[in-house]
């Protein structure tokens, strides 16, 4: 067991990398201070982002199935929204969590400060409270995890309240009768889906050539053919030109890739094609630590800026920008203070988007082999083929695996389908584990569940899936 250096911490932020990291900081028997400007830990996935965005994702969920349970024999009336309590309920999920994590703050004696964080130097913060008050305090280490912000481009910088970031769509302020989704990527498509389902039609743009630019194609175009169905337009190689409030609307021109033009009126506009860094901490130049050019703070494997007493994690040092990477350096960082030997260098980092159809993949894809002219083994089991996938009517998914052709290691794992997000942690483990294709293919799957096609995918690499026919070559 290695021995844990004791020291006097400083966390600032408490997202879900921030408050993972004072919490493991303080069980390591240090002193920890977390700072941030909410009043219980949480940060913007709890606050604004994953948390209260699956909560309206669930209610989406629910509404799309009872329009396609006619198929089945089952028809439910028109459900009626009642928008001040899905409001209120979405916010009751965000209250629970976030006042729990207040209460494991103090379980865990951090001392939990409501306030925004300034540099006086490397080791010292002039902390501004909620109050109005200030406490300058000194500290052995300081830790930055501050986050994201919505990105903002400037042809879409437009001072109307029919205009929204992220945060101002989850507030569900209305449901408005036509939406312009900008940025066809996680937020666009899962918060456009929220919008679609509660009656909204939506348009999406996306300014390249397909919805989820870092997704294979093969896992997007199921996903792209049901909000097809969902929402009004989706027009790719498209960007917005400029957007103009007309009292009634927003005047939007859309301009395609060959230069083509349209306006269009809408209720409300949703931006979201990105997001930023939060390193504009004042008082960080009277420190060591360095910004890069796209607003990331550089760090090492142990997440120690160049400033020794400084270390930083999270979206603030770069992609991607997700919460499980988050406490997961959290972690590293943490570990590292304490004097113990860590790097944070995972094999895959999943990303999911909560969509319906889920998206999900980890570790290479095929794309990324393709453009590294990496050679590799493709093998694919299409859910059709799944008892499991086909009892709720969801048969459009699929599940491939990326396989090392040498090794027969699984170097990357695919999911399109439903639960495709819960599925994705098997093919983190066996990407991390050095799994081979084998491994899958004989570890016993439980059936009849989504889970098994996994299995089958590694069938499928060895010719050996008895679900699918293939007619033998030669
Ligand atoms: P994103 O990077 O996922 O998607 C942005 C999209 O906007 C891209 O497809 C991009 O090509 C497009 N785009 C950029 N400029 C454009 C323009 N001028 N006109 C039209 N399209 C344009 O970003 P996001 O959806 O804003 O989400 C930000 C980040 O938040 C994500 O990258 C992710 O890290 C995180 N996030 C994760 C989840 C999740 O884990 N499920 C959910 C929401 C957000």
């Amino acid at each position: 067991m290695t021995e844990t250096q004791s020291h006097n911490i400083a966390i600032v932020g408490a997202g879900p990398g921030g408050y993972a990291a004072a919490f493991l900081a303080a069980d390591l028997g240090m002193n920890v201070t977390l700072i941030d400007p909410e009043l219980n830990p949480g940060g913007v996935c709890l606050y604004r982002g994953c948390i209260p965005s699956k909560a309206l994702l669930h209610v989406a969920k629910l509404i799309e199935e009872s329009h396609q349970s006619k198929d089945w024999g089952i028809e439910f009336a028109q459900p009626k929204i009642d928008l001040p309590r899905l409001r209120s309920w979405k916010e009751n999920v965000v209250k629970k969590l976030t006042g729990g994590l207040g209460i494991l703050a103090k379980q865990h004696k951090v001392h939990y400060v409501q306030g925004r964080a300034a540099f006086e130097n490397s080791t010292t913060l002039r902390i501004t409270k909620s109050d109005g008050s200030t406490e300058t305090l000194s500290f052995d280490r300081i830790v930055i995890a501050t986050g994201s912000r919505p990105a903002i481009i400037p042809a879409l910088k437009l001072d109307s309240p029919r205009m929204m970031d992220s945060t101002g769509a989850l507030n569900l302020e209305d449901i408005p009768g036509t939406l312009l989704v900008v940025g066809g990527g996680y937020i666009g498509l899962e918060l456009g889906s929220v919008y679609a389902a509660l009656g909204t039609r939506v348009t999406v743009v996306e300014m390249l050539s397909g919805l989820l630019p870092g997704a294979d194609r093969d896992l997007v175009a199921p996903l792209h053919k049901r909000l097809e169905k969902m929402f009004d337009v989706i027009l790719l190689n498209t960007t917005v030109a400029s957007v103009k409030d007309v009292g009634n609307g927003i005047r939007a021109n859309l301009k395609g890739q060959d230069g083509e033009e349209q306006e269009k009126v809408f209720d409300r506009v949703l931006v979201s094609v990105g997001r930023r860094p939060n390193s504009e901490i004042p008082g960080l130049e009277k420190t060591q630590v360095k910004v890069g050019a796209r607003g990331f703070i550089q760090v090492n494997k142990q997440l120690q800026t160049d400033d020794p007493a400084i270390y930083a994690f999270g979206d603030v040092v770069g992609e991607p920008m997700l919460a499980h990477k988050a406490s997961h350096e959290g972690r590293t960082a943490v570990e590292a203070i304490a004097g113990h030997k860590v790097a944070f260098e995972p094999n895959a980092i999943p990303a999911v988007v909560f969509t319906d159809p889920e998206v999900a993949w980890a570790g290479l894809t095929e794309t990324q082999a393709q453009n590294e002219n990496r050679e590799v083994k493709v093998a694919k089991f299409p859910w059709a083929a799944s008892g499991r996938a086909v009892t709720p009517d969801r048969p459009e998914g699929l599940t491939k695996l990326i396989i090392d052709p040498e090794s027969e290691r699984v170097v990357g794992v695919g999911i399109v389908g439903v639960s495709a997000g819960e599925m994705i942690a098997e093919g983190v483990l066996a990407i991390e584990m050095a799994a081979l294709a084998g491994d899958l293919e004989l570890t016993i799957h439980p059936h009849p569940t989504l889970s098994e096609t996994i299995m089958e995918s590694a069938e499928v690499f060895y010719g050996t899936s008895t679900d699918l026919y293939r007619p033998k070559r030669g």
